[in-house]
C-alpha cells in the first residue's frame, strides 16, 4: 500500500488510465483528475476514485459533467486553465502529468510553483522548455520523476549516481527495416499498429517515425543533464530492456521488465522505495533472446533531427516539437502522407530563426510561429 494522495492530469488518456489502475492496486488516494472533454470516462472515474476535484478544459463538457455527477460531492473546475489550476491546489502530495503535447507545459509549471513533486510522462514539456522547467524545479526543491519508460529505467539504473553514458533503447516501431521509399505508402492505420506498447495515437505515430525516440534523447539530456554525444540510441525489438546506463568503470546497468507503463507509474509513486505491485513477471525460460541493432537514421531522419535540435539549443527543440504536433495531426486526419511528416518537421525546424537562452514567452512565441509555418507547409502540399 502506498499512503499518498495524488492528482492525475490527463486521467482519461492512455497513461492516465494506467495510473489510476496502479492507484487501485496500491490503495493510493486521488485528490484530483483532469481531462479535456471525455465526460463519460470522467464520470466513471469520479464514481470509482472519489476525487475532491475534477478539472475539465472544455466548458460544454464541464457543464454536462456537472449535471451527471450532481449526486456526488466532487467540485468541477472548468476552462482552458483548469488543469493548471488543479495542479496548484493544496491537498495532494504529487501531481502526475499525463497530458499529451505542449498543453502539458503550463500545468507542469503550476505544479512546480506550488512546490508539488511531479511524475512526468508529458515529454513535450521537457523537450520544449526543459532548461526552464528543470531550473525552476531545482529552485523550488521539487522532484521531477520520469514516467516515460526509458527515463524511468535510466532513473532506476542511476539511483542518484552520475553515468558516463545513457543508452536509450528503441523498439524500432512498426516499420523497422523499411527504407524511406517503402515508407511512402504507410497509412494511419499501419502507423497505429505498434508492436509492443499500448499508447495514445499521437505518441504511436511518433514511435513509427522515431520522432518519439528523438524527443526522448532531448528529454534524457534535460532530465539527467547529459550532452548529446553521451546519449546513444540502440534498437531493441523485444522491449524488455527499457534503457541502460554506462558507469565510468565500464559497468553497464540495465532495467528489464515486461513492457508495461504501470511499472513506471508504480515506481514514481513509491520512489525511493519499491511497492509490491501485481504486474506480470519476466519468464527467462520463454525469453529466448534479446537483440540489438543500430537505428537507421537515414530513413528515419527525425532521430538525427532531434540531435541537431539538441545541439542547436535555444528554441530549436520547441520548433521541432510544434511542427511535429501539427504534422502528425494532419497525417492522422488523412491530409498528408507518412513521409510528409519527415519533410515538414525538417523544413520548419531548419528554417526557423533560433533564439538562445529563451524566456518562457520566447518559447510560447516560437511554438506559435512554428505551428503557423507547419500549417502553411501542409497547405501548399495539399
Ligand atoms: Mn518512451
Amino acid at each position: 500500500l502506498i499512503d499518498k494522495t495524488i492528482t492525475v492530469l490527463g486521467s482519461t488518456g492512455s497513461v492516465g488510465t494506467q495510473t489510476l489502475d496502479v492507484v487501485s492496486m496500491t490503495g493510493t488516494k486521488v485528490f484530483g483528475i483532469s481531462a479535456n472533454s471525455s465526460v463519460g470516462t470522467l464520470e466513471e472515474q469520479i464514481r470509482r476514485f472519489c476525487p475532491v476535484y475534477c478539472a475539465v478544459s472544455d466548458e460544454n463538457a464541464a457543464r454536462e459533467l456537472k449535471t451527471r455527477v450532481a449526486d456526488t460531492s466532487v467540485k468541477i473546475i472548468a476552462g482552458s486553465d483548469a488543469s493548471s489550476e488543479l495542479a496548484s491546489l493544496d491537498g495532494c502530495d504529487m501531481v502526475f502529468n499525463s497530458l499529451s503535447g505542449f498543453a502539458g507545459m503550463k500545468p507542469t509549471l503550476a505544479a512546480i510553483d506550488a512546490k508539488k513533486d511531479i511524475a512526468l510522462s508529458n515529454k513535450e514539456t521537457i523537450v520544449t522548455a526543459g532548461e526552464i522547467v528543470m531550473t525552476r524545479a531545482a529552485e523550488k526543491g521539487v522532484k521531477i520523476i520520469p514516467v516515460d519508460s526509458e527515463h524511468s529505467a535510466i532513473f532506476q539504473c542511476l539511483n542518484g549516481k552520475r553515468a558516463d553514458k545513457l543508452i536509450l533503447t528503441a523498439s524500432g516501431g512498426p516499420f523497422f527495416g523499411q527504407k524511406r521509399d517503402e515508407l511512402k505508402k504507410v497509412t494511419a492505420a499501419d502507423a497505429l499498429r505498434h508492436p509492443t506498447w499500448k499508447m495514445g495515437k499521437k505518441i504511436t505515430v511518433d514511435c513509427a517515425t522515431l520522432m518519439n525516440k528523438g524527443m526522448e534523447v532531448i528529454e534524457a539530456a534535460r532530465l539527467f543533464d547529459m550532452p548529446a554525444d553521451k546519449i546513444e540510441v540502440v534498437v531493441h525489438r523485444e522491449s524488455i530492456i527499457h534503457s541502460m546506463v554506462e558507469f565510468p568503470d565500464s559497468a553497464v546497468i540495465a532495467q528489464l521488465s515486461q513492457p508495461d507503463m504501470r511499472l513506471c507509474v508504480a515506481y514514481a509513486l513509491s520512489y525511493p522505495e519499491r511497492a509490491e505491485v501485481p504486474l506480470k513477471r519476466l519468464d527467462f525460460s520463454t525469453l529466448s533472446k534479446l537483440t540489438f541493432a543500430k537505428p537507421d537514421t537515414e530513413s528515419f531522419s527525425l532521430l538525427s533531427l532531434a540531435y541537431y535540435a539538441l545541439e542547436k539549443g535555444g528554441v530549436c527543440p520547441t520548433v521541432m516539437n510544434a511542427a511535429n504536433e501539427i504534422a502528425v495531426d494532419a497525417f492522422l486526419h488523412g491530409k498528408i502522407g507518412f513521409t510528409d511528416i519527415f519533410d515538414i518537421v525538417e523544413t520548419v525546424t531548419k528554417s526557423a530563426q533560433n533564439k538562445m537562452s529563451p524566456t518562457l514567452d520566447d518559447i510560447f512565441e516560437a511554438d506559435k510561429t512554428a505551428r503557423k509555418t507547419a500549417k502553411e507547409a501542409i497547405f501548399t502540399l495539399v
